[in-house]
């Protein structure tokens, strides 16, 4: 294992998310070393930005291998989660130019669609909490897999949320 380089903290870093880059591949900034697809995110209060790193690193670097792990396995979980959703028979219109779908695990997708163009909305129906998407997709799939991403996110923050400060945060 590469020691970590002297510009990083060594200590307090923490996850904020993981995502997959599908085809692509980056170096992990972590190690210089592995070319990773499945990036962990993690973040640190005393540096700016957040680095992008492998599992292995991950769970190095958070001094918690279990957390890195259990993250990774839940995001890989997800992916039929996904697919059931898009090809869900439960999909509605709401009008015209909006389809919406209440999720099994407690979310309200909103597609809004016009020229060929979709944006969406998401509540966390338990919470309340709602996001907008951060861009316009221009396939309806590619906008469910965003919706579909932000899911997972929102699910992982919360419960890492409760592992480590209760739900008081
Ligand atoms: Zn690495």
């Amino acid at each position: 294992m590469a020691l970590p380089p002297p510009v990083y903290p060594e200590y307090g870093w923490y996850h904020v998310g993981l995502c997959d880059l599908e085809e692509q591949r980056i170096t992990c900034e972590w190690c210089k070393l592995r070319q990773i697809r499945y990036v962990h995110v993690l973040r640190h209060p005393d540096h700016s930005g957040k680095i992008r790193v492998g599992k292995i690193c991950a769970g190095y670097i958070t001094k918690n291998n279990q957390l890195a792990h259990d993250l990774h396995q839940f995001f890989f979980s997800r992916r039929g989660v996904n697919e059931r959703i898009i090809d869900s028979p439960r999909w509605k219109k709401a009008s015209q130019y909006v389809e919406e779908l209440k999720t099994r695990d407690g979310y309200l997708i909103s597609i809004y669609t016009s020229g060929g163009a979709y944006i969406c909305t998401l509540t966390c129906i338990e919470t309340g909490e709602k996001r907008k998407s951060q861009l316009i997709y221009m396939n309806r799939i590619d906008m469910i897999y965003a919706a579909c991403d932000a899911i997972t996110d929102h699910i992982m923050w919360r419960r890492w949320k409760m592992k480590f400060f209760g739900d008081k945060r």
